[in-house]
């Protein structure tokens, strides 16, 4: 489904961005994984190359520079830059009356301010190629707030609403942009919840089971695809229908 397209996921070394950048290499994609740490960034492209081409790039998405290093040097050597996927977040959680304004300012950095970075470096190639698809990972908290996560939740209502800007701006030029609000995905963000959290969630979860990482990685790999051509400006959910639009 994505021969030969060039793709960044950032976030990638584990989790969503892990399954994501697998899920592409082994539909034909050319993926290169951003993650900030090079020891766990070499480790995932290690094991990833079984499933296909995929390289590796340390670095911190909020590091413009090095995000238009990154993104240049795609473009000069593979011809063209066709996906990217900003998927790299942190949580800082805790009561609105206790959190730390650096707890609020580290999320909104990683999660709205690099989104922006990398949207803004990639797009400035997407738009001369007139083509390109840019994915970024919200959140059904960005939906519908979570008590203890507020800074987490504007984060991720910022990203929403970035994205169907970026789909007006750049729509007319080819380049297509949705939002993906996951909903409960069992990775080591949500293995460090007590076990009561996790069957309240499950509870609240229609279909019953906290979703994959693999779940959410096929939404991606659709949205990127040539499949989903006409669509853009969305925020799509994989959340087994906890919140329903
Ligand atoms: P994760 O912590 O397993 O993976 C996130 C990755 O991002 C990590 O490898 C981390 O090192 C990397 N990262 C963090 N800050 C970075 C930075 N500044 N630059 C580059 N890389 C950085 O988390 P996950 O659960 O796989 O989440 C991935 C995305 O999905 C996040 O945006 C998260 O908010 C979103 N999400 C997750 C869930 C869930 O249930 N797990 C639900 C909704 C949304």
């Amino acid at each position: 489904m994505l021969k030969n397209k060039i793709a960044v996921v950032t976030g990638a070394a584990g989790g969503i961005g892990y399954a994501v950048a697998k899920l592409f290499a082994q539909s034909g994609a050319k993926v290169t994984i951003v993650d900030l740490q090079k020891e766990a960034v070499d480790k995932a492209v290690e094991a990833l190359q079984a499933f296909g081409d995929v390289r590796g790039f340390a670095c911190d998405v909020t590091d413009s520079e090095s995000m238009q290093e990154l993104f240049v040097g795609l473009k000069k050597t593979e011809g063209s830059l066709d996906i990217l996927v900003n998927n790299a977040g942190i949580t800082r959680d805790g009561l609105l009356m206790r959190m730390k304004e650096a707890d609020w300012q580290a999320v909104m950095d990683v999660n709205l301010k690099g989104v922006f970075v990398c949207t803004q470096k990639a797009s400035k190639i997407m738009m001369k190629q007139k083509a390109g698809v840019i994915l970024n990972m919200a959140s059904v908290i960005g939906l519908m707030g979570n008590a203890g996560q507020a800074n987490y939740a504007a984060s991720k209502g910022g990203v929403i609403a970035f994205s169907k800007s970026v789909a007006k701006e750049f729509g007319a030029r080819g380049v297509r942009c949705n939002a993906i609000a996951p909903g409960f995905i069992q990775t080591q963000m949500t293995d460090v919840l007590p076990e009561d959290v996790v069957d309240s969630y499950k509870k609240a979860i229609p279909l019953g089971e906290l979703g994959s990482v693999e779940d959410v990685a096929q939404l991606c790999l659709f949205l990127a695809s040539d499949r989903a051509k006409y669509i853009t400006g969305q925020t799509i959910n994989v959340d087994g229908g906890l919140v329903m639009q």
